[in-house]
């Protein structure tokens, strides 16, 4: 399938593709947390991925950037100007010529396409958009496409890139312009980074759905640096949970820093994934489980602790000692028993239509978490924890 040319491309992509991964996509579950960004990751020459969408459909995902040549200099960045490696770079059509051969050979379902930044942040989201448009439009490929905001695109880029792409996301890095500075001296918060995130949601209320990919308003995403400004989890999350209400974000990634060799911050302390989980964890309970900040368990130092999960934080706080009774509880209330999720929520509420739920098997049979809810329920006026014994 693939000739001479064709070949060097693959062997560009097999670089490009290795160098980005650190860039988060698709469904990361909390329970493992996906890889850490910004790790020096051991060249695997794996170039895509198995990634799944919000819809719940899992794809092979190429991870790639146009380029890897980059102006700008932000401390923690694998790619940052006058860092020695090998960069290369692809044309939009000859990008868009390779990957729809992959596409159309089954090797890659999706494509995440970002790049460095060479003659600025306009003129290189005008090569992502144009590679974006080659695609659908000379290739006809209809498969899964985000598409990166460059620090820095007009307003007009952002609606094109949400007019091909079914994802777009603009990486903040950090909570604030001050904890910014520290990562990237020269991005700017807020006219640079989050002033696109709002033109989105702005294009989103002002434009009908059907001008967009598949008549479909693409999903939002963000990624920050976890630990790498020296910021607060109570930072990362607050600004998640603004972005949750105000530009309705799908979700944000968080990768907890790791110092990559001949950068700036070289010296710094890689910081424990577990704090990756735990974001994770507390940005999902903001999102989807009716949570507010002051509910989250945060330390005297506004972070969370790295032992304790944040939802069973909070039941041992507050339904430790006041066990809600699983027979009459409203979903709002059932979602914050650690061990119930959403879609289990949902099956307690059937299922108890047709006969009161009265003990812990009887939950286990609807995907119930049952022991690990049983401390914090009540069954038919019991106290759930005493069938343990039971199991
Ligand atoms: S602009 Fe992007 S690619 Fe360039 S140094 Fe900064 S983070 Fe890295």
């Amino acid at each position: 399938m693939f000739y001479n040319q064709e070949m060097d491309a693959l062997s560009k992509l097999n670089d490009l593709s290795d160098q980005m991964s650190f860039e988060a996509d698709g469904e990361p579950r909390v329970s493992s947390p996906p890889p850490t960004c910004f790790s020096p990751k051991e060249k695997n020459h794996a170039i895509t991925h198995p990634a799944q969408l919000p819809n719940g459909q899992k794809i092979v995902l190429l991870k790639t950037l146009l380029s890897s040549a980059c102006e700008r200099d932000c401390f923690y960045c694998p790619f940052r100007a006058g860092r020695d490696f090998r960069r290369a770079t692809f044309k939009p059509d000859e990008f868009a010529g390779l990957f729809s051969k992959m596409s159309q050979g089954g090797l890659a379902e999706g494509v995440f396409l970002s790049s460095g930044i060479a003659g600025g942040g306009v003129r290189t989201q005008d090569k992502l958009l144009d590679t974006a448009e080659i695609l659908r439009k000379k290739h006809q490929y209809r498969g899964y496409l985000h598409l990166k905001i460059m620090p820095g695109a007009e307003k007009g880029q952002v609606y094109r890139a949400m007019q091909l792409a079914d994802r777009v996301s603009v990486n903040l890095e950090a909570p604030s312009t001050e904890r910014l500075a520290k990562l990237a001296p020269h991005k700017i918060f807020i006219e640079e980074l989050l002033q696109p995130l709002k033109w989105v949601e702005e294009i989103r209320r002002t434009v009908p759905a059907f001008k967009f990919w598949n008549g479909r308003y693409p999903s939002t995403v963000t990624q920050f640096v976890a630990g790498g400004s020296d910021e607060s989890d109570l930072e990362l999350l607050s600004i998640t949970n603004w972005l949750n209400k105000n530009v309705s974000l799908r979700r944000a990634y968080f990768s907890a820093f790791h110092p990559i060799r001949d950068t700036p911050l070289e010296n710094k302390t890689a910081v424990d994934p577990m704090r990756e989980h735990r974001l994770y964890q507390a940005s999902f309970l903001l999102r989807d489980y009716g949570f507010d900040l002051e509910d989250l368990p945060f330390t005297d130092l506004s972070n969370l602790p790295l032992h304790a999960d944040p939802k069973q934080a909070w039941a041992e706080i507050n339904l430790l000692h006041k066990p809600l009774e699983i027979n009459n509880a409203g979903k709002r209330d059932l979602i914050r028993i650690p061990g119930i999720g959403l879609k289990g929520a949902d099956a307690i509420l059937s299922a108890r239509r047709i006969s009161k739920l009265q003990d812990l098997s009887s939950l286990k049979k609807l995907g119930i978490l049952a022991e690990r809810a049983a401390p914090y329920l009540l069954l038919d006026g019991r106290k759930a924890a005493l069938q343990l014994a039971l199991f």
